[in-house]
């Protein structure tokens, strides 16, 4: 969970940086972040998924490796202390990317088998 509600600049200070559709970069466009924190909304046209999406994954793959509930408890909350669920910041590409790396690190399987669930 991030710490900020995130609250948009207004329309005139908007940050340059590249855009991405359907994963590739379309040039540059003006991107709104947060007056707050300062961080950069995600304008991909991967809409990020809920935290949901990614404890299907977890009970999938619980079904070919030993996964503990406590293991899953401690997933979730690391997934939410890395602001996973943050749709403002994130896109689906990042989560993936941050999912694989916390299951590989906390569940102890095989990067392959977390790539052929998302
Ligand atoms: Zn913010």
């Amino acid at each position: 969970m991030s710490d900020c509600d995130h609250k948009s600049c207004g329309s005139t200070e908007k940050a340059w940086l590249p855009y991405y559709y359907q994963g590739r970069a379309r040039g540059l466009k003006p991107h709104p972040f947060c007056a707050e924190c300062g961080l950069v909304k995600n304008l991909s046209s991967d809409r990020p998924r809920e935290i949901g999406f990614f404890l299907n994954v977890l009970a999938e793959l619980g079904k070919h490796y030993k996964i503990a509930a406590v293991q899953t408890r401690l997933m979730v909350l690391e997934m939410e202390r890395q602001a996973m669920d943050d749709g403002y910041g994130m896109d689906r590409m990042q989560q993936e990317e941050l999912f694989v790396d916390i299951a590989v690190r906390m569940l102890n399987v095989p990067e392959r088998a977390l790539r052929e669930l998302l």
